[in-house]
């Protein structure tokens, strides 16, 4: 889970909200993602998404069998069905997401045997550092807006001051 820390990290660094993955076989990493829907304009760029993709491509097999994913943030539906599809092993998550969690959060996809027979999931690891790290990114992101606001204001008041020459 500290890789998948890192890899949030790194989308904390891409302004992007602060998800990371990890996909791992045994003791061998096998790739890892950061989320980064707004930088490659897709919606599908979940950390999930990104190291799924990398996997399947390292060991040249669309299904990841045996492999465990480990992700800061509780999959969305989009997620969990790829990770359904890949015949993940086992998906360890960091932080639940009341809005979009799709692993018993919102709804539980995994849940569903007619849905899913291979993956297990075990949520809330390391969830209070996992949650700190989305908490301090969406804090900081309403702090800029709070400033950027009131440069607004100050610009416009500014606007309205009666011009030297006028007066
Ligand atoms: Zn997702």
């Amino acid at each position: 889970m500290a890789l998948a820390q890192a890899a949030a990290e790194e989308a904390r660094a891409a302004g992007e909200v602060p998800v990371g993955a990890v996909l791992v076989r045994g003791d061998e990493v096998i790739a890892k993602g950061f989320n980064h829907p707004i930088g490659a304009h897709d919606p599908s760029a979940h950390a999930e998404m990104i190291a799924l993709r990398a996997a399947a491509r390292a060991v040249e097999n669309y299904r990841l069998p045996g492999c465990e994913l480990y992700v800061t943030l509780e999959p969305c539906l989009m997620c969990a069905g790829a990770i359904m599809h890949a015949r993940i092993a086992r998906v360890v998550f960091g932080a639940r997401d009341p809005k979009t969690g799709a692993c018993g959060s919102v709804v539980d996809a995994f849940a569903n045997p007619q849905l899913n027979h291979h993956t297990t999931v075990s949520g809330g690891v390391l969830e209070a550092e996992c949650g700190a790290a989305l908490k301090s990114f969406f804090a900081e992101r309403r702090r800029a807006s709070r400033e950027a606001r009131a440069a607004a204001r100050a610009a416009e008041a500014a606007d309205n001051l009666p011009s030297a020459e006028a007066l």
